[in-house]
């Protein structure tokens, strides 16, 4: 560490926001003696669908294990086709991967960094299975313009809890198997958790089963008719995410606060650098404000930014990485360099730079003023 930043004024990537009524809420079921499949699951359900606007919500543990469960649900299996993006958090895909299908990416465009509704249209084949949307950075994907296509659509709204589409449906609430994540840095927390939200009865029967071993709500306890999983949420953790939705708008508001501080402080930087920031909302679309992402100025080296911010004391990180360019992917798939250029290009210089609802505002003038002195002072990291 540098000699002036030291502990007492690290800022962190991310932070939660915990208090008493989470604490509170997770000793009430610790003392309830009911840890799991008791009265908090179903209560975090329901309140869940009904902020959505949605009939039905499963939560499970994790957004990668929603995302699994959703698209066994809606058919997807050997052999199969899903259309997705490139530019996601690996879950997107590797569980197209866990059903043995096939993810089938179109590129995303610059602005919103989601896929566009005529080419996922262009890449329909016979295979195709699912669309798989996803809502990157809370940045709601065009979910409306491929519905026509009349193909199962599973959206990734890990990110995009509390963002809304331009004819005003919040993002999951559509009908179509939604998943969303409870991960401690997403815009509400159980630790590790996630939720499907549907307006399909089948699709949540079918769900609720599978997170389950396979046993239907009204078998017994060690009956099974059909291969299942354990992809359960205890109810400690939906105790916590009980508390964590009474707090939600405030969180949100908290979030969206932040990025426009964060929006301000950072206009001369890009009128000066080329540093890119993230598209404002258009059209009555509404971002949820996920990440403080920041997109380097080009020729500048965005790894050798991250050493230097680390330097002084800010922590930040390359974000996203493009899901074809893994290793695994190009060996299984043949995905190579160059196929996804907004991808690529995103992938290339996207800075995550700290972010959290109780960020305050001399914080995010630190940042600031050190991705300036690395930018703009002598030795700034050319690619
Ligand atoms: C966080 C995240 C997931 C997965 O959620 P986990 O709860 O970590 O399994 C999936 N997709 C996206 C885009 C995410 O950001």
């Amino acid at each position: 560490m540098s000699g002036e930043a030291g502990e007492r004024d690290r800022i962190p990537l991310a932070q939660p926001v915990i208090g008493e009524a989470e604490e509170q809420a997770v000793l009430e079921v610790l003392r309830s003696g009911q840890l799991s499949l008791g009265p908090k699951l179903l209560a975090f359900e329901r309140r869940f669908a009904e902020r959505l606007g949605v009939d039905h919500a499963s939560a499970v543990s994790s957004g990668t294990a929603g995302l699994h469960l959703a698209l066994r649900a809606v058919g997807v299996g050997p052999g199969d086709e899903v259309i997705s993006s490139p530019f996601s958090f690996i879950a997107s895909s590797n569980t197209i991967l866990m059903q043995d299908a096939t993810p089938v990416f179109v590129d995303v465009e610059p602005d919103t960094l989601t896929i566009p509704a005529d080419a996922v249209a262009a890449a329909v084949t016979e295979r195709t299975a699912a669309l798989l949307p996803v809502h990157i950075f809370g940045q709601p994907a065009d979910v409306a313009g491929i519905e026509p296509l009349g193909l199962p659509i599973v959206e990734d709204a890990a990110e995009a809890l509390g963002a809304v589409h331009a004819d005003g449906t919040p993002v999951g609430g559509r009908g179509h198997p939604a998943i969303f994540a409870f991960y401690a840095n997403k815009q509400l927390t159980t630790g590790e958790g996630g939720l499907v939200a549907t307006a399909d009865p089948a699709i949540k029967a079918t769900i609720d089963s599978e997170r389950n071993q396979g046993r239907a709500p009204d078998m017994q306890w060690l009956d099974h008719d059909r291969l299942g999983f354990n992809y359960r949420l205890s109810d400690i953790q939906c105790a916590l995410g009980l508390a964590q939705l009474d707090r939600l708008d405030g969180m949100l508001a908290d979030r969206a606060r932040v990025a426009a501080w964060y929006a301000e402080a950072l206009a001369d930087l890009v009128a000066r650098t080329g540093l890119e920031l993230l598209a404002p909302d258009a059209g009555g679309e509404r971002r949820s404000w996920f990440v403080y992402v920041v997109r380097v100025p080009r020729g500048v080296d965005r790894d050798a930014t991250i050493t230097a911010l680390a330097e002084r004391g800010i922590q930040t990180r390359p974000y996203l990485p493009a899901i074809h360019l893994f290793s695994f992917y190009r060996e299984r798939f043949g995905f190579r360099e160059g196929q996804f250029p907004v991808t690529e290009d995103a992938a290339a210089r996207g800075l995550s730079l700290p972010f959290f609802p109780a960020m305050t505002q001399d914080q995010v003038a630190r940042v600031v003023a050190e991705l300036t002195a690395v930018l703009t002072g002598d030795g700034a990291p050319a690619a």
